[in-house]
């Protein structure tokens, strides 16, 4: 293994709460708008399995992005989180606040030769043949030295020929070959800011979290997130990816989608909607609001989610959450942003 730099030590001393436990998760929402059906579930699932296995839950809140984020949306997040009974250890993070964690780590890349300045455009990029699942593979075009003329846009990643493999707890094993799926990655965008990859293992890693459930819609990207964390020669967290909701036209359920936010005076029905989502135990007609989490803290079982990456809102089995019509309208394809 690698040692790693000044920069990564600094970085791993700065965890809040001291040495880690058996279990650390975390639910680290974007303030891209209020949270809404779909980010319920990642926080109810992230939040059931680490309590259930005794172990401590942070929120991290990811506004690394400021051109898409929404004035008073973290706020917002956190009263919802609160209004349904959710509570985190220790203080909530903001990723806006960790730049110079973030620049210490790339000026470690960079200083090591792993990593180089990209000058293509973002049209150039979407005319590169798309790999197996679906992502334009960067062809390499600066990997030697931006092309006389152009100017530095971004930063990527070499990724040489690697090929990473893991098992996901609930999706099973998976492998991808970064060089003919993904190519070279951007850590450092165009317009400045650092890419969610980088800012995801930095923070996971300086934060001692050791176990991650997310969103299927994130399994593809789990790759280049332990590359990373290879490169950095920093733990690779356990990883479980829930299915995600998704609305009637196969679009995942998104604040993009116009999801609709989550009442706050009201958090029972959309809580049973999402238990029910993830198919565990119907709970007790009885059960009130106060009374919800330690039932279901008792009643978690990973091996009751379905094993799928998507589930459409709606179907046969599955409570819709409050608001579902609000759900339909189709969203542009995502991609990573550069
Ligand atoms: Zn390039």
């Amino acid at each position: 293994m690698q040692e790693p730099g000044t920069g990564m030590k600094q970085l791993l001393d700065s965890t809040s709460l001291g040495e880690g436990p058996a279990y650390r998760g975390r639910f680290a929402p974007s303030p891209t708008g209020p949270l809404h059906f779909g980010s319920l579930l990642a926080a109810l699932a992230s939040y059931a399995d680490a309590r259930t296995h005794g172990g401590e839950w942070l929120v991290r809140i990811e506004d690394l992005d400021p051109p898409r984020e929404q004035p008073g949306a973290a706020a917002l997040i956190l009263k919802t989180l609160e209004a349904y009974g959710f509570e985190w250890d220790g203080q909530v993070w903001y990723q806006s606040t960790r730049g110079e964690a973030y620049a210490a780590v790339l000026e470690s890349l960079r200083t090591r030769g792993l990593v180089f300045p990209c000058g293509c455009t973002r049209a150039e990029l979407q005319l590169a043949p798309q790999g197996a699942g679906g992502e334009h593979v960067y062809p390499g075009t600066c990997r030697k030295g931006v092309p006389a003329g152009r100017r530095r846009r971004a930063w990527r990643l070499g990724v040489g020929e690697a090929q990473v493999a893991f098992e996901d707890l609930l999706q099973g094993p998976q492998r991808q070959d970064l060089a003919r799926e993904v190519g070279d990655f951007v850590l450092r965008r165009a317009d400045g800011w650092f890419a969610y990859h980088l800012a995801v293992v930095v923070d996971d890693a300086a934060q001692g979290i050791n176990t991650i459930v997310r969103g299927a819609d994130l399994l593809p990207s789990t790759a280049r997130q332990i590359y990373l964390q290879q490169v950095l020669a920093l733990a690779t967290p356990r990883y479980l990816h829930i299915p995600v909701a998704t609305a009637a036209n196969g679009e995942k359920l998104s604040k993009q989608t116009r999801a609709a936010a989550l009442p706050l005076d009201d958090p029972l029905p959309s809580l049973k909607a999402a238990w029910a989502f993830l198919q565990q135990e119907t709970p007790p007609p009885w059960l009130d609001t106060r009374e919800f989490w330690p039932w279901a803290f008792a009643h978690w079982r990973r091996a009751a989610i379905p094993r799928a990456l998507g589930i459409r809102v709606g179907e046969a089995g599955f409570a819709s959450p409050p608001n579902a019509a609000a759900c339909e309208a189709p969203v542009a394809a995502g991609g990573e942003t550069v």
